[in-house]
């Protein structure tokens, strides 16, 4: 096709403010699809959760279970809340720390720091390499109930950043 005789031919194609709505559209077109991503991601997390309830015998009489995604990878966890892991991943070991360490009461004064299932679901994520940065988390969810649940205080304050991230 021939544009010589179009109106945009002289000089005017450029025009600076079309190039910032241009740019603009991108990056909201860019954030969207974000979104999207992660919403489904999120999605996949809680239909984890449900499967892991409903495949495990006992889920009911579990306190807590949780899930995770990596924004990055798009890899999806969940876990129970339950005992301390043996292996933990020293980036989750130095989060423990803002709450006064592993195994401690933290700043609460019941939930042992390492028990929650979101530990669980961070530190199998820091375990199979995904970056402390692209996780997120779901609500916690009570197995017997189906219900949310809040964070844990020790959670709260470990895990500040993820926490809102994922939200
Ligand atoms: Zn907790």
């Amino acid at each position: 096709m021939n544009h010589s005789d179009s109106g945009l031919a002289h000089g005017t194609s450029g025009s600076p403010q079309l190039s910032i709505k241009n740019q603009e559209m991108a990056n909201k077109a860019k954030e969207n699809e974000k979104n999207i991503w992660n919403n489904a991601l999120k999605n996949q997390a809680y239909t984890k959760i449900q499967h892991l309830i409903g495949s495990t015998s006992g889920s009911r009489g579990k306190a807590m279970a949780v899930g995770a995604y990596d924004e990055k990878t798009g890899k999806t966890v969940a876990a129970f809340a339950g005992e301390i892991p043996k292996k933990i991943h020293p980036d989750l070991l130095k989060l423990a720390e803002r709450v006064g360490g592993v195994g401690s009461l933290g700043v609460t004064d019941r939930n042992t720091v390492g028990v929650c299932a979101e530990f669980h679901v961070i530190n199998d994520m820091l375990l199979s390499d995904s970056k402390l940065e692209h996780i997120r988390l779901t609500r916690p969810i009570r197995p017997r109930t189906g219900q949310f649940m809040p964070y844990c205080d020790n959670c709260r304050a470990m895990f500040l950043e993820i926490i809102e991230r994922s939200s």
